[in-house]
């Protein structure tokens, strides 16, 4: 049974605690591949049953796959760009880790998409738009974030750092601020 304690415990006030998004080096690569992230974003929103969250998977300089959100085109809600991505390198590989692999992708990975990432050994993941630039319609659960997931996981050799175009990528979605049509709202 959970101790009061537990049940009082509010995450985003454990002095303990690392910042949401850790402090790692954002490269002028990464703006780069970024970029190439949300045009696989646009596709995404030009593409019936697709969506506007865009991931590239680049090892040594090198885009080695790309992928946007198919989950309507699939009726797969596990089909989310970084599973879409991670999948199509998985096939064309013949393997299932990645060591060595940055994953980009325009939208802070959720939960799921940020433990596919461990069990695939990606070495960094790098986001655009934060928890914070974009309505929480787009999260799976209202404190808990990717970068809890990778800072408690058994990996020491896996990075991940936000903000990368932040405002461009922030762009392609509905905002803090919006008040988006309740069908659209599939965290609910
Ligand atoms: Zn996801």
């Amino acid at each position: 049974m959970a101790t009061i304690g537990q049940l009082l415990y509010d995450p985003e006030n454990d002095p303990a605690a690392a910042p949401a998004v850790p402090v790692a080096e954002i490269t002028p690569e990464d703006e780069r591949f970024m970029r190439l992230a949300i045009e696989e974003a646009r596709r995404g929103l030009s593409t019936p049953g697709c969506a506007e969250v865009g991931c590239v998977i680049v090892v040594n300089g090198a885009v080695v796959a790309s992928g946007c959100n198919e989950v309507e085109l699939r009726h797969d809600p596990t089909a989310h760009a970084e599973v879409v991505t991670l999948r199509k390198l998985g096939e064309q590989i013949g393997e299932p880790e990645f060591r060595g692999a940055t994953l980009y992708c325009t939208l802070q990975p959720c939960g799921m998409c940020t433990v596919a990432c461990l069990w695939a050994k990606i070495s960094r993941i790098v986001y655009g738009a934060t928890r914070t630039d974009v309505h929480s319609m787009y999260f799976d659960t209202r404190h808990f974030d990717a970068a809890d997931l990778i800072r408690d996981s058994f990996r020491d050799d896996i990075e991940i750092v936000g903000g990368v175009l932040a405002e461009e990528c922030a762009q392609l979605y509905y905002r803090p601020e919006d008040n988006p049509p309740a069908e659209e709202q599939k965290n609910q």
